[in-house]
């Protein structure tokens, strides 16, 4: 399998892995349902591990930011619908707040940026392995 950057979206012979999260998946199902699956093996490499961590900050903050927004907005068109005794309205406002979260899902995912893992890809594992079994070998 080739393994391919996905920042630098260069080949490259090592580096870490993404965290097969859902969205991770169901891209991956998807491609591979449409027969465009690359069968690439994403990874990020050494140079690009910092700007990858970066991104994805920058992707868990602003979905944080959306789930704060959208909770707001949720509270005050409860809190209002309870004042103004409007409850008739209720159904009118969940079904906007329901507007709205599948927004906040769909901005979501155009900002998606993948997790990358912290440990090293298997192989550099078996490395590590068997330099460290050496080492036990020789007490
Ligand atoms: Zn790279």
């Amino acid at each position: 399998m080739v393994k391919v950057c996905i920042v630098g979206k260069e080949q490259v012979k090592s580096g870490y892995p993404i965290k097969e999260d859902a969205v991770i998946k169901l891209v991956r199902a998807f491609k591979e349902k449409l027969k465009i699956s690359t069968g690439n093996e994403l990874v990020v490499c050494e140079k690009h591990l910092e700007e990858a961590k970066k991104k994805r900050k920058e992707f868990e903050g602003s979905v944080i930011k959306l789930v704060a927004l959208v909770s707001v907005i949720a509270v005050i068109a409860i809190v209002l619908a309870i004042l103004n005794n409007t409850f008739n309205l209720l159904p009118a406002t969940f079904a906007l707040l329901f507007l709205l979260g599948l927004l906040m899902v769909v901005l979501s995912l155009f900002k998606y940026y993948p997790a990358v893992e912290d440990r090293l890809e298997p192989t550099s594992k078996e490395v590590k392995k068997s330099i460290s079994a050496r080492k036990k070998s020789r007490r």
